[in-house]
């Protein structure tokens, strides 16, 4: 049976009932036409299921800045595949991911979570990422659609942009992720010129599905669709969390009342079911082959019935048939690897060293010979920030710390002092706990181990717990102090809470959310301090219980237990870290930003390093000269201490294995692979576009097309480093380019000591320029490797859309010579040609 002919067995009632979530993360599945819940999650370092839990592992990845701070599409492609391969361990149909808003302001809270200023780069890193996922048998949801670019009243603001902005620069990767055949897309929380995008027709109906002709699944972010008919004629196909939401009983009557056409819903069950069908969901008849009407697509398993607890997820052989030619609508990624496993581990260390961005390295300190003692300091050299909050977070099963890696290594010693804690919030209590699940008169219901003080799992609970009667969670640990004194606890957590340290009840009452966006409240609840006198070596029984019941299945249970122990003060670890510097070969210093500071949910307030992290460095250069900065943060921040230090080296947010990468690049095992996705300013107020603030509910981009390098090439301004930037540990030269057509060629040779590894730049610069468009753009890049002294190849094909503009009659073909530049970074041209295109 094809999907026409079952969405002909369908009546209306059936019809929309699948177009909202049962729950907060699947679609209802519906038996009798072999439709089993479609499961979606997050997205985009790792695959976190449907638990949010920590008791429900993941790989996780490094941030996506820096998947695109290794320009290379063919790792991103293979990290990719990992996360199909997580989400069919997990059950997990469609990844809702990447997200591909771009860089506008650095003070953006999920700029962590976008790949670049560029919307090239964007787009062919969201394209290779597309393609991996779904080559995986697996949904990518590229997200979100379109100008989320800032968190200030996400919910609500309006963005203002003109036409030709909007295709050029914030459409242009989506458009690219289209053409690479996503099977999903996901609709944004912001209007756009006064439509709210869960309700852009023009947007989402006529141009995403009309003009690019997408023939996949529109999603509304959770809980942005708002209105039955506008949603529904504005172009989107499902609106999540359930059960509850704008549609089903009243979509049905507005469908039976005339104000919504009865074709919008077939369209919309139709794209339910295409989904299904990719991702192996949907098995209409067993022993023959499910099929879109005229639309030939991958074959399914002809193994019956919908997924359950023991199925092991979309099938994952669903056998995509790689071009199905012209005309299909059905792109589907070739599937290249089989189905070996990929190591997840090594994948997350190998995508990590070719992410990390080597800044500025003076006198070739790095990497690291000779080396006998390594001061290791900074907050985040024993606890990274490995990932940014909001709903990227996953739980992997192990963090690898830069003191770990070090330590790793045997060959050197590794003195560790912390130096200063920029933190506001207090990190969960570091012991192993457990969470016990009760109902509403204290019984047990089951219990969960927990890596430390921190409960969470928002949508299901633990299988073994029968959600329908809980009543109350409580986190339980013991906890053996090491110093005497009067230790500090954090409740953070919203509703009913009972704290007990040993006999005593510290705290019994109701801590308040402070309102507004529920992600916020959820991911950075209200914290509660108290305070108790321990002894050390003394322990101590802790719990705390939280009242809570689940809805409909589901639990939303967030909260934690911080601590801190009793501290001589930052003063004096600040002295501490400078004489552990002072004495040792090198000195590296680890900073990094905080949950407060990076997250979905709010803005950043401004590029700063949190607390007196800037004044530990330059201390700390002061007393060794030979002083690395590490600088462990998801977007630009500010470094005065830059000319103080040799060597900087970005590392992001690495992932789970940080500290394992890092010993990796610092000794030279790997060399940085990275190259700068944004522009990082040296002056947060030479930054072109700062602001994120809306103003009567708006924020306006003036600047039209030019943001990122774009902008601060027009305003004249010069960074700390470059778009494009990044070091390696060897030199090239750029020989000779030539140019055919559109197509460019490049030879490079290594010119030192050392196998390395380039990224052959390509920027494009119109015939004639105009200050309001920008100077040149990205238009092209090359990772090439080579072994010291051979000369490479590389050949680049300029994409016709690099030379054209959007003008009120369309596209249009800049006629004339356009220059290509060819070099490392958009401010380091080493060779340039003449391209020339007819109108
Ligand atoms: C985020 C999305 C995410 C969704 C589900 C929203 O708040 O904006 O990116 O996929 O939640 O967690």
């Amino acid at each position: 049976m094809d999907i026409e002919e079952l969405i002909g067995t369908l009546d209306l009632g059936a019809k929309t009932r699948l177009l909202t979530g049962t729950d907060m993360w699947s679609l209802p599945a519906l038996p009798r036409i072999g439709l089993g819940p479609l499961v979606m999650s997050d997205g985009p370092i790792g695959v976190r299921g449907e638990r949010w839990s920590p008791g429900d592992p993941s790989i996780a990845l490094p941030s996506p800045t820096a998947l695109a701070a290794t320009w290379d599409v063919e790792l991103v492609r293979r990290a990719g595949r990992l996360l199909a391969q997580e989400a069919r361990r997990k059950g997990v149909h469609v990844l809702l991911a990447p997200t591909l808003n771009l860089h506008r302001s650095p003070l953006g809270g999920r700029h962590f979570e976008c790949f670049s200023e560029d919307p090239y780069l964007t787009g062919e890193i969201g394209a290779a990422y597309v393609e991996g996922v779904q080559g995986g048998g697996v949904a990518a949801t590229p997200k979100h659609f379109v100008a989320n670019d800032f968190e200030t009243d996400r919910f609500t603001v309006n963005v203002t942009v003109g036409e030709g902005t909007l295709r050029e620069v914030y459409l242009a990767p989506f458009e690219r992720v289209v053409r690479a055949g996503a099977w999903a897309l996901m609709s944004a929380y912001n209007a756009v010129n006064g439509t709210t995008m869960t309700e852009h027709r023009a947007l989402q109906r006529d141009l995403l599905k009309d003009e690019w002709g997408f023939d996949g699944l529109v999603v509304s972010d959770w809980t942005a669709a708002r209105s039955t008919e506008a949603t529904a004629d504005g172009g989107l196909d499902v609106a999540m969390p359930g059960p509850y939401g704008p549609w089903g009983a009243k979509l049905e009557a507005a469908v039976r009342d005339g104000r919504v056409a009865e074709e919008v819903v077939d369209d919309q069950v139709r794209r339910v079911l295409r989904l299904a069908l990719r991702v192996g969901a949907l098995r209409p008849d067993p022993g023959s082959p499910a099929t879109l009407a005229s639309t030939p697509g991958p074959a399914s398993d002809p193994d019956p019935g919908p997924a359950s607890a023991s199925d092991p997820g979309p099938d994952p052989d669903p056998d995509p048939d790689p071009d199905p030619g012209p005309g299909t609508g059905l792109k589907v990624a070739p599937r290249t690897d089989g189905d070996v496993p990929i190591d997840g581990v090594a994948l997350a260390r190998e995508v990590a060293a070719r992410s990390f961005t080597l800044l500025r390295n003076e006198g070739g300190l790095l990497p690291l010979e000779g080396v006998r003692s390594v001061a290791l300091i900074g907050p985040a050299a024993a606890q990274p920030r490995i990932m940014g909050g909001g709903s990227a977070q996953v739980y992997p099963d192990r963090i690898v710390s830069p003191l770990e890696g070090l330590r790793g290594r045997g060959d050197v010693e590794v003195r560790h002092a912390p130096g200063t804690d920029p933190r506001v919030r207090l990190a969960p209590l570091a012991v192993p706990c457990r969470a016990v699940f009760l109902d509403a008169e204290g019984g047990l219901l089951g219990e969960h181990p927990l890596a430390d003080a921190e409960a969470r799992w928002v949508g299901r609970l633990p299988a073994d717990v029968d959600a329908d009667r809980l009543g109350a969670v409580e986190i339980r640990c013991t906890y053996t102090p090491e110093v005497t004194g009067s230790h500090v606890f954090s409740l953070a957590g919203a509703g009913a809470f009972a704290v007990r340290i040993g006999d005593e009840v510290i705290f019994d009452g109701f801590v308040t959310s402070p309102g507004g966006d529920p992600a916020t409240a959820f991911l950075a609840p209200p914290e509660h301090r108290l305070t108790a006198a321990l002894t050390s070596g003394v322990p101590v029984e802790l719990r705390v219980r939280h009242l809570t019941a689940a809805s409909g299945g589901m639990a939303f249970v967030s909260f934690s237990l911080g601590h801190a122990a009793p501290s001589p003060g930052d003063d004096a670890t600040i002295a501490e870290a400078v004489a552990t510097a002072a004495g040792a070969d090198v000195a590296i210093v680890v900073v990094c930003t905080t949950p407060e500071v990076e997250s979905e949910g709010f803005d950043r307030t401004d590029l700063a390093l949190p607390g007196r992290q800037d004044e530990l460095i330059a201390r700390v250069a002061r007393a060794n000269p030979r002083t690395v900065v590490v600088v462990n943060a998801g977007s630009p921040v500010l470094m005065p201490w830059l000319e103080h230090v040799p060597a900087v080296l970005l590392t992001w947010f690495p992932g789970q294995e940080a500290g394992a990468a890092l010993a990796d690049v610092l000794f030279g095992d790997a060399e940085p692979g990275g190259r700068l996705p944004t522009t990082w300013p040296l002056r947060e107020s030479d930054v072109p576009v700062l602001d994120v603030t809306p103003s009567d509910g708006e924020v306006a981009y003036r600047e039209g097309l030019l943001i990122g390098y774009r902008a601060w090439e027009r305003a004249g301004r010069v960074p700390a480093f470059w778009f494009g930037h990044g070091l390696g540990y060897t030199t090239w030269s750029y020989d000779s380019v030539a140019v055919t057509g559109t197509t460019v060629t490049v030879a490079v040779t290594n010119t030192g000591g050392r196998p390395g590894r380039e990224i052959v730049q390509f920027y494009l610069a119109p015939p004639e320029q105009d200050p309001t468009r920008p100077a040149r753009i990205l238009a092209g890049f090359s990772a090439v490797d080579a072994a010291p002294g051979q000369t490479v190849i590389t050949t680049v094909y300029l994409p016709e859309r690099a030379f054209q503009v959007w003008t009120e009659r369309g596209w249009r073909t800049v006629p004339g010579e356009h220059t290509v530049e060819v070099g490392r970074g958009v401010a380091d041209p080493r060779l340039s040609a003449t391209v020339t295109v007819t109108g």
